[in-house]
């Protein structure tokens, strides 16, 4: 297959490319880079069947050549990205979202969004099944990001409906692993370069909101599916264990194998109180399920940010 795969030079879809490459198929990625890097795609530059685009998926998608599918992955993710991005965040869900499917619909190319559990909002339904509708506030400081995914969602259900094409809805739940950036402000990869920069680690609240946290590889196993098959979704994808912010905290204290406090920092507003999916769903259409223990994820994860930082460090003093 011929895939594209915008938000390619990001954190998961940088690990996108690199299976897809692994399974023979050939990966147009098209980036902007405004929060993903050169150094997460830096290995796979001269690969034959991998071509990388410096684009801004907003203006226009024009590859030339067939293409079998499109993985549309661009968007500030991050509270922190898509805060300092609210304007950007906002075009990519809607002028990227249809010039994705805009181009998928001229290639008769299967098309694939990435969205998210945050259209699910602070839930009311505890876990999250795709049935539900969700809790969204449209004016929050989290609005640019989840009504940009909700748009999206509604755009990618129209040209499905209007022009027949072929698509299918994931609704990833937190994901991480390495190529996160340690500044990008989500809770792990934070609590993690805290951890090995001996700072202590700043939990939000008193901690007791809780999220489910999936490997990227789980994820892309599953994102990997759902481009095999058929199905429309939406799907959620993610691991239905559940842990508060201030357990993840002091577990990644643990892997870390370091001794350091816990501060308390006031709660961003709208930061939604629980999250966990119904994969359900997953099961059954894909026979998927998250392998990875917290643990395992964690320990892979620091491992990459300890030589990371280090090289940063090195970096830094030349
Ligand atoms: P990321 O910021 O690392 O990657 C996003 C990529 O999109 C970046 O490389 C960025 O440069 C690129 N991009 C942004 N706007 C663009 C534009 N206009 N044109 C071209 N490229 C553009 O974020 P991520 O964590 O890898 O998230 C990837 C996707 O998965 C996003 O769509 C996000 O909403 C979704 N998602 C991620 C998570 C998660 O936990 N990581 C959870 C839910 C959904
Ligand atoms: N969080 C935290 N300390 C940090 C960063 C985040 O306690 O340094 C909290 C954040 O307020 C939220 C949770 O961790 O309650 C998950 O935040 P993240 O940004 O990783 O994901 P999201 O809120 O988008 O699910």
């Amino acid at each position: 297959m011929r895939v594209v795969v915008t938000g390619g030079a990001g954190f998961v879809g940088s690990h996108l490319c690199d299976r897809l490459l692994e399974l023979g198929d050939a990966v147009v990625c098209l980036d902007s880079l405004l929060t993903g890097k050169m150094a997460n795609i830096a290995h796979l530059v001269d690969h034959p069947h991998f071509d990388f685009r410096c684009e801004d998926i907003t203006a226009a998608i024009d590859v030339p050549g067939p293409v079998d599918a499109v993985l549309h992955f661009a968007s500030p993710a991050s509270p922190v990205d898509y805060q300092r991005f609210p304007l950007e965040t906002l075009k990519v869900g809607a002028l990227g979202t249809l010039n994705a499917l805009e181009a998928a619909g001229r290639k008769g190319a299967r098309f694939i969004l990435a969205s998210t559990s945050e259209v699910y909002g602070d839930p009311q339904v505890h876990p999250q099944p795709e049935e539900y509708w969700g809790n969204v506030n449209p004016i929050g400081p989290r609005s640019m990001y989840d009504e940009a995914k909700r748009y999206a969602e509604a755009l990618v259900s129209a040209y499905r409906v209007a022009q027949d094409l072929d698509t299918a809805i994931v609704r990833i739940f937190n994901t991480y692993g390495p190529r996160m950036r340690p500044d990008d402000g989500r809770a792990i990869p934070t609590f993690v370069t805290q951890a090995l920069t001996g700072q202590a680690l700043t939990v939000t609240g008193d901690g007791t909101q809780t999220r489910s946290v999936c490997y990227v590889d789980d994820l892309v196993e599953g994102v990997i599916r759902v481009l095999a098959g058929t199905m429309a979704g939406p799907l959620n994808i993610g691991n239905p264990h559940e842990m508060s912010i201030l357990d993840l905290a002091r577990l990644v204290i643990e892997v870390c194998g370091v001794d350091l406090p816990i501060t308390f920092t006031p709660r961003p507003g709208d930061d939604p109180l629980i999250r966990r999916p119904d994969i359900t769903r997953a099961r059954a259409e894909l026979g998927w399920a998250p392998v990875v223990d917290i643990r395992d994820g964690l320990g892979r994860t620091i491992d990459w940010f300890r030589a990371e930082l280090s090289e940063q460090r090195a970096e830094a003093a030349h």
